[in-house]
């Protein structure tokens, strides 16, 4: 894929998602709000996090009983070093039970499935940034392509690592390039596919009228 390809396929599908952000369902925007929630109980408990929600929430659908697919960012002092926190980390479990429980208790419901793909340490982020080591170079790679494909609660904690690195000219060069390799398998998968389908089914029920130019895009995009 050229350069530019690779750019557009990566650019066309952040701007699709906050397009398709403004027809938020109901329960799409009480879930936003259940995480944002959750954030919450975890910084007054001292831990600093954030998340890219992943899946159908990214379109504004979601369901009341929906699975969640999620992507963890959070300080981990005892994975400081060079190891990864999945899957055995503590200050993971806990943050992951309280997002579960938060979840539920704002949601009013028993259960819900909570997935967590993957931890990125901020540390290893922070320490990219200020050392360039070539060790956490696929952390950052990892962190990047989150950012595009997910939707973030707590954004703040993470957007001056977003500005450092989308400055960096080099660094973007090769993140588009393998993002974008990535995320044309990703928007391959059955599941991604599905709940676009059932999205635009969605808006031509509610007789919502869609932006000409976004209904072409969409096309493609299915394409
Ligand atoms: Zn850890």
């Amino acid at each position: 894929m050229s350069e530019d390809k690779s750019k557009n396929l990566i650019q066309i599908y952040q701007g699709l998602k906050h397009k398709y952000r403004n027809y938020d369902t109901r329960d799409a925007l009480k879930r936003m709000q259940a995480f944002r929630k959750a954030i919450q109980a975890l910084d007054e408990r001292g831990f600093s996090v954030s998340l890219e929600i992943l899946g159908s929430i990214n379109f504004g659908i979601v369901e009341k009983q929906s699975d969640v697919d999620l992507i963890l960012f959070h300080y981990c002092r005892i994975h400081k070093g060079q190891d990864e926190c999945m899957p055995l980390c503590s200050n993971l479990s806990f943050e992951r039970e309280i997002i579960a429980h938060t979840l539920c208790s704002h949601l009013h419901t028993e259960k819900i499935h909570i997935e967590t793909l993957d931890c990125i340490n901020l540390h290893h982020v922070a320490n990219y940034i200020t050392k360039r080591d070539k060790e956490h170079y696929p952390t950052v790679l990892r962190f990047l392509f989150y950012g595009t494909i997910g939707r973030p609660v707590n954004f703040s904690l993470v957007s001056k690592f977003y500005d450092i690195l989308t400055e960096d000219s080099d660094i973007m060069k090769e993140f588009y390039k393998w993002g974008s390799e990535i995320l044309s398998a990703y928007l391959q998968t059955s599941d991604h596919r599905l709940s676009f389908h059932k999205y635009n089914e969605r808006i031509l029920n509610l007789g919502l009228d869609l932006p000409e130019g976004l209904k072409k895009e969409l096309e493609e995009y299915l394409d």
